[in-house]
């Protein structure tokens, strides 16, 4: 039986920044990295516009899982906020979440990420245009590392772990053990390694298995949220004097109707809307590119609406996949419908999108999503195009197109102590995993707060 200081489960950003500063603080460390997708290099997403047009669910999406995780082709923004992207603040405090993620930020710009774009809200004219219209602009800085750019900081993150920790990659772990002497016994396939301290790092696309091992293991977890919403694709120049000074602008609207919560997330200047396959529901997502040869005349971000269910009803994902599943069923993936359409209560077909004067970023099913998304929260996307058309007019226009369905899943949150450790001293759960984080910076830097608990 192998054994190993330190295990990690998940080689996402959550993953690969406790590593890293394992590495850097205690270099004796034996560290083993179970992943369950592929090294960098081998990711490859099958679909090629060509032959093989749209998502044909592989059991391991290179998308979401390999070296990088679900970031690694990603728009590689990285917000430095408590105001979004998880809660990690309420366990470590909002000083020490601020300063984790700007140390993120500084190893990203030693490793390639150096003379990308920082943006920030701070002193933004926005700020008062959004009031005046009835929309809040969060605060936040982010760095814009782009799809390419992000790619070479986390080869180059690579280059410099991989003669250091023991990396298995397309190894998913199957169990997690806890051994009579407090140590962690991993299994995976026939095989396991036994190690005195396991983070666990499976992100998204590991929900459901941490599920699992919550139970096997009887910790607690609870779940009440699902954001569920539409991508919005138009032209890049409508949302140009906002893009251009902030990169990204996370606005929130209370609809008048049902007074509820719709706001603008993920947005991404000249970018492209892509399938993102979640245990094999297609929904849709967005990023774009540093580089300007590989940037489109189209801007996206998503609408999302939180919905938050109370008792007995428990499996809010459960909602969300449903939602994805119908709309899965009508299109046979992701559906496109003109913002004119929508609201003439008429379907969007070939001839109405050949005729648009958007061109699609994704090749996506044109139909109808009145079908698919709850009445409720399509008067709350439709409310929220109305209401960004005052700060960015030409939001509400008839060729504005939206793709649904996009479902942000919150996995369950683990209940988790202040160290974001179970009851099992030295077993951490970090990054998306843990429901405690939703994005690239507070991944990382659940990842580096944990390290330096155990690095001592
Ligand atoms: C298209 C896209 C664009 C995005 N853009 C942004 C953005 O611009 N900014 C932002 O902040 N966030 C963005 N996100 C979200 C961001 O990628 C995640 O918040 C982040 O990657 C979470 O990091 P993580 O390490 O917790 O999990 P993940 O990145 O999901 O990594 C978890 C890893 O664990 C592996 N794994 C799962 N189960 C097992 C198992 N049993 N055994 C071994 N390995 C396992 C998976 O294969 C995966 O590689 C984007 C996501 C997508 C999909």
């Amino acid at each position: 039986m192998s054994k190993a200081d330190v295990v990690i489960i998940g080689a996402g950003p959550g993953g690969i920044f406790a590593a890293y500063e394992l590495v850097k603080l205690d270099p004796n460390l034996k560290i083993t990295v179970f992943e369950a997708g592929n090294s960098l290099e081998k990711r490859k997403c099958p679909i090629d516009g060509d032959k093989v047009k749209s998502c044909i669910k592989c059991p391991v999406c290179a998308i979401m899982s390999g070296f990088g995780g679900a970031g690694a082709f990603s728009d590689g923004k990285y917000n430095i906020t408590n105001d979004f992207g998880g809660t990690l603040f309420e366990y470590i405090g909002k000083e020490k979440a601020i300063e984790l993620m700007r140390y993120v930020d500084g190893i990203n710009l030693e490793n390639g990420g150096e003379g990308t774009k920082m943006y920030s809200t701070a002193g933004s004219s926005f700020k008062k245009l959004c009031m005046q219209n009835g929309l809040s602009l969060l605060d936040a800085s982010v760095r814009h590392l782009g799809t390419d750019i992000n790619y070479i900081v986390l080869g180059k993150i690579f280059e410099k772990l991989k003669d250091k920790v023991d990396f298995r990659f397309r190894t998913p772990v199957d169990s997690i053990a806890v051994n009579e002497d407090g140590t962690y016994r991993v299994n995976f396939g026939s095989d396991s390694m036994d190690a005195d301290r396991c983070i666990v790092s499976v992100g998204r696309s590991g929900s459901k298995w941490m599920q699992r091992i919550c139970e096997e293991l009887e910790i607690d977890t609870s779940s009440n949220r699902v954001d569920i919403g539409v991508r919005v694709e138009l032209p890049a120049v409508i949302f140009s004097h906002l893009t251009d000074e902030l990169y990204e602008s996370k606005i929130v609207y209370r609809t008048s109707k049902f007074e509820d919560r719709v706001r603008t997330f993920c947005m991404n200047p000249n970018g492209i809307v892509v399938n993102e396959n979640t245990n094999g529901i297609v929904t849709v997502n967005g990023h774009s590119f540093e580089d300007p040869a590989q940037k489109t005349d189209n801007t996206n971000f998503a609408l999302l609406v939180a919905k938050h269910f109370s008792e007995p009803f428990k499996d809010s994902n459960g909602y969300g996949e449903s939602i994805a599943r119908l709309s899965n069923m009508l299109g046979g993936g992701v559906i496109v419908q003109r913002f004119g359409d929508l609201e003439r209560g008429r379907r969007t077909n070939e001839k109405r999108l050949r005729e648009s004067t958007v061109r699609p970023t994704l090749a996506a099913t044109p139909g109808d999503l009145s079908l698919v998304l709850p009445k409720r929260i399509l008067d709350g996307i439709i409310e929220m195009v109305h209401a960004l058309d005052k700060i960015a007019p030409g939001t509400a226009n008839d060729d504005t197109l939206l793709y649904g369905v996009e479902v942000k899943f919150y996995n369950m949150e683990v209940k988790l102590s202040e160290r974001l450790e179970t009851r099992y001293p030295g077993l951490f759960v970090i990054g998306d995993g843990s429901g405690v984080t939703h994005s690239l910076s507070h991944a990382s830097a659940s990842g580096v707060y944990v390290a330096r608990l155990i690095a001592g």
